[in-house]
Formats: structure tokens, sequence, C-alpha cells
């Protein structure tokens, strides 16, 4: 989609603070962080919400979370701990609209989130 912010980062008209990508999946800083840590795990593919999977999907979303714990071992956080978050729609308070995971560390997390 050309009017996508993401998109445009998989197809290389902005440059994001890439920490890892391989054929189906994108990986970069938050511009925003949150925790020390903070990554965002984007398919090449655009999905605009968690709605819009479906079963064929399923494979893609696999290799996100796989990317998340890589990038959690290659930035150090995987044994102490970090915590993986997609937002959908108005209520979690997704304001971007092609699918990402967050990928959150560096600090100790609060539960129930807010
Ligand atoms: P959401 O609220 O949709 O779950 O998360 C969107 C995330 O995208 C936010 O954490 C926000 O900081 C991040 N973001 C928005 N614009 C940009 C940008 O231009 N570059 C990067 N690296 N992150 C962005
Ligand atoms: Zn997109």
């Amino acid at each position: 989609m050309t009017d996508c912010l993401f998109c445009k980062m998989v197809s290389g008209e902005i440059t994001p603070d890439t920490v890892y990508e391989d054929d189906h999946v994108l990986a970069f800083r938050d511009i925003n962080p949150q925790a020390p840590l903070h990554v965002l795990v984007i398919p090449k593919q655009h999905v605009a919400t968690l709605n819009d999977l479906d079963e064929d999907h399923a494979g893609l979303v696999g290799k996100m979370m796989l990317a998340a714990a890589s990038i959690a071992q290659q930035e150090g956080v995987a044994e102490k701990g970090y915590r993986t978050v997609i937002n959908c729609n108005a209520d979690a308070g997704q304001t971007v609209f092609h699918i990402h995971l967050h990928l959150l560390g560096g600090r100790p997390m609060h539960w129930p989130p807010g």
C-alpha cells in the first residue's frame, strides 16, 4: 500500500533503524521507545490489523514471533524477560494500520497493562 508508513519501510522509501530482516519479516526500533528495548516486528506483506489475518497468514505470524524471540536473544533481554504486544484497533490504541508486534524489554513490566 503506497500510503502506509510501514509499507514505505518495507519498500525502502523510508529507512528505519533495522535490527532484523528476512524474506517475510522486517524489524526496526520504535521511534518513540517505551522501554530500553522497543522493536516493532512487521510482516513485509500489508495486513491492516489482527482482525484481517486468516489461515493463510498462520505461518507469517509464526515467523514474526520467532523473529521477536531471536531479536530478544540478540539484544540480550531473553533471559531476564520481555513482552510482546499486538494492539488491535481503537480500544487497544493501534495507530499504524499495518500489523506490528511490539517487542519491549530492558526493564520490569507491569501487569495488568494500562
Ligand atoms: P501502535 O500504537 O499502532 O500499536 O504502534 C505504533 C508504533 O509505531 C508506536 O509505538 C510508534 O511510536 C511507532 N511509530 C510511529 N511512527 C513511526 C516511525 O516513523 N518510525 C518508527 N520507527 N516507529 C514509528
Ligand atoms: Zn502497510
